[in-house]
């Protein structure tokens, strides 16, 4: 089994940031548009927060209380008001790896988005030093969700996994809502909120693109790239992205949560045996054909992976579809067998 522990990297290069025209690549005229008022909303608003940035060393501001976690791009330490003593989380890029373009990208983006309760509140304070960018958002201090995926041990309690699964899918359907795609969906990105990981909130902006956008995958797929990325591009500047990436990185992400495992490293049938034994399963949807890392799920979280990890983006079901499976069972207690599994299908 693709024994490996939920992480990945990014993996996607812009291949440039105009829309398509009307069915290109799939897209609908309504899509496209909805996509373009996104673009030129985000627009305006990093124009007009590039005027306010405050220009100082972030320490002569706050001071540093620990490393809250360390990303690609970005260090993000809790840190104290020097003047009110308010905790605070600071996301800090360096020049070397940031422009400022993308850093005002990411800081508006998040600034739009950070009002729903899934999703981590940011507050509208960019701050450029000699050699870095940071901006502020509310520290969440239980980690991030990759220490909450673990292999057969410490599997979340079932009711956890469902409530995670349900405030990410709101948080992706608002960031949808507004015309964007979140394109980075991984336990890295989840913030948790309490012990038992009963809430949690969305962070991580950088990847974040308005509807449209064409994209392409420049390095390896990793499990959360949907099979469309992976494919030839309809246009060759890339694939117009769409919220289905999001709603397959869900699915992706569900699975992890139950299993504590990868369903597979990459979703191309000739190069991953664990994806084409998946998709011989969807063919027959024989039980006799349910592969090994699918041992132990219920009935209800094969209906929501199957539907959110369908390989066709356009019969892929939405994130809100979530919301229907809730309440069920989606794992077997320990030691219940695939043949009572399969019984309830
Ligand atoms: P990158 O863009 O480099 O991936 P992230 O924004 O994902 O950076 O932040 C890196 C890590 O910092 C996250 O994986 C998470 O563990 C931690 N982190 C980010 N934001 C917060 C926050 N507001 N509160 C607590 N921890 C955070
Ligand atoms: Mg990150």
């Amino acid at each position: 089994m693709p024994g490996k522990r939920p992480e990945a990297g990014h993996e996607e290069a812009e291949a440039g940031e105009d829309g398509a025209e009307e069915g290109l690549g799939g897209l609908t005229l309504e899509e496209l548009q909805q996509g373009q008022e996104a673009a030129l909303a985000l627009e305006d608003m990093m124009a007009l927060s590039a005027q306010t940035l405050v220009h100082s060393e972030v320490d002569q501001l706050y001071q540093e209380v620990r490393p809250l976690g360390q990303g690609r791009f970005g260090r993000v330490l809790l840190v104290t008001h020097r003047q009110k003593g308010t905790a605070l989380a600071l996301k800090r890029l360096p020049k070397m790896s940031t422009s400022l373009r993308g850093f005002l990208y990411e800081f508006c983006v998040g600034l739009s988005l950070g009002t729903h309760p899934a999703i981590v509140t940011a507050y509208g304070i960019g701050i450029e030093s000699a050699d870095s960018y940071s901006f502020l958002t509310e520290p969440v201090l239980h980690g991030d969700l990759i220490s909450f995926i673990q292999p057969k041990v410490g599997l979340l309690q079932p009711a956890s996994a469902q409530c995670c699964a349900v405030q990410l899918a709101s948080a992706l359907e608002h960031i949808h809502g507004q015309g964007l795609v979140y394109r980075d969906l991984k336990p890295e990105n989840v913030l948790v909120c309490d012990a038992a990981c009963r809430r949690v909130k969305l962070a991580d902006f950088g990847h974040t693109r308005p509807r449209g956008t064409l994209l392409r995958l420049t390095g390896a797929p990793i499990p959360y790239t949907a099979p469309e990325l992976c494919a030839p591009t309809p246009l060759p500047e890339g694939l117009p992205i769409q919220p289905s990436l999001d709603a397959w990185a869900l699915g992706v992400l569900v699975f992890c949560l139950l299993t504590g495992y990868f369903p597979w490293d990459q979703p191309l049938a000739e190069a991953d045996p664990f994806y084409e034994d998946f998709l011989a399963w969807r063919a027959s949807g024989q039980p006799q054909d349910r592969p090994q890392p699918w041992f132990g799920l219920a009935p209800a979280a094969d209906a929501l992976l199957w539907g959110l990890l369908d390989p066709h983006p356009r019969k892929r079901s939405p994130v809100g579809s979530v919301e229907a499976y809730l309440g069920q069972p989606w794992r077997w207690p320990e030691g219940k067998t695939e043949g009572l599994e399969e019984a309830g299908n």
